[in-house]
């Protein structure tokens, strides 16, 4: 079925925020310096059905980095252009059980990165972007991830000045997958845009609207852009569920039953096919690196509106 009728939606997303708010486990991140400013009590909620109706709660107008959830879009945007048998082959699709910036990774599988949520497939996935200058390869995913956006996404420049500053381990995946063959460009430049990516701002509002175009194949319920084919959608929803959640992938998918994809800023989207999307952002993170708050509203709102995929009711 669809969702239920707006003024249901409205008044179940302002209980799930009173709900969950006062949670108060979780750390906020600090491995990117920049991070730790966050305020721990930040908690945004938007709904956005999959013909672009919006429905938010709390501090869904605050901004925040992008972070690892870029890495679900660009990958969208590179399969469009690349093709499902090459990425498959180059990238991977299984999860590695391991951390998201594991070098063990990489080396127990011989070179394959595995998949592209973590950053070894986020980097070669990254090294695969078209674009004969690196300029025209940042433009390349600025576009396309403001065109899942419906708006141009500005770039953070302090997260991304303090993620460079202290950024030596994905420099060493990056020159790892160099030297197995995997990325055959300037790994420096690399990282270079794969960090950019990951400092982009939105706030739940975007996030939402985002995934409801993955929720909508690939089709943005607003503009009306095509922004990637509904084969591509359809690819990216499959990995994002056995992979998008960390080393909780398994967890995610028992209690919530759709795809999602999290990242350390502490944002969350979530996709139901063919109905919407709802992004979460709360900076306290569990232990895997989930938002505590994210994950305990969206298996709420999963099984308040019915939305797992899983359930045959
Ligand atoms: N830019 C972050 C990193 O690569 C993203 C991590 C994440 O959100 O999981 O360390």
């Amino acid at each position: 079925g669809d969702l239920p009728e707006a003024a249901v939606v409205e008044n179940m997303m302002q209980q799930t925020y009173e709900l969950h708010v006062d949670l108060s486990e979780g750390t906020v991140a600090s491995y990117i310096p920049k991070l730790a400013e966050a305020d721990p009590g930040w908690f945004g909620l938007t709904l956005a059905s999959a013909t672009g109706s919006r429905f938010s709660s709390g501090d869904s107008q605050q901004e925040f980095s992008i972070q690892s959830i870029a890495k679900a879009f660009v990958y969208a945007l590179v399969c469009d252009a690349v093709g499902h048998d090459e990425v498959r082959e180059r990238i991977g699709v299984n999860n590695t059980g391991l951390p998201f910036n594991s070098v063990m990774a990489i080396e127990l599988n011989e070179g394959h990165t595995m998949n592209p949520m973590v950053n070894a497939g986020a980097l070669t996935t990254t090294s695969l972007v078209s674009g004969s200058t690196w300029e025209e390869k940042w433009e390349f995913i600025l576009q396309g991830l403001s065109a899942f956006a419906g708006r141009d996404l500005e770039l953070d420049e302090g997260v991304y000045a303090s993620e460079m500053e202290t950024n030596m381990r994905n420099l060493s995946i990056a020159r790892l997958l160099q030297s197995y063959g995997h990325i055959t460009v300037d790994p420096a430049r690399v990282i270079e845009l794969y960090t950019r990516q990951c400092s982009l701002r939105v706030t739940t509002e975007d996030l939402a609207i985002m995934g409801a175009t993955l929720a909508n194949g690939g089709v943005h319920p607003i503009t009306g852009t095509q922004v990637v084919g509904a084969d591509v959608s359809r690819d990216v929803l499959s990995v994002m569920a056995s992979t998008g959640m960390y080393e909780a992938s398994g967890d995610w998918l028992f209690e919530i039953g759709m795809p999602g994809k999290s990242g350390v800023a502490g944002g969350i989207v979530t996709i139901a096919p063919g109905k919407g999307s709802l992004a979460t952002f709360s900076p306290p993170l569990d232990a895997a690196g989930n938002s505590v708050r994210g994950v305990h509203a969206t298996r709420h709102l999963s099984h308040k509106l019915g939305l797992n995929l899983f359930s045959s009711t």
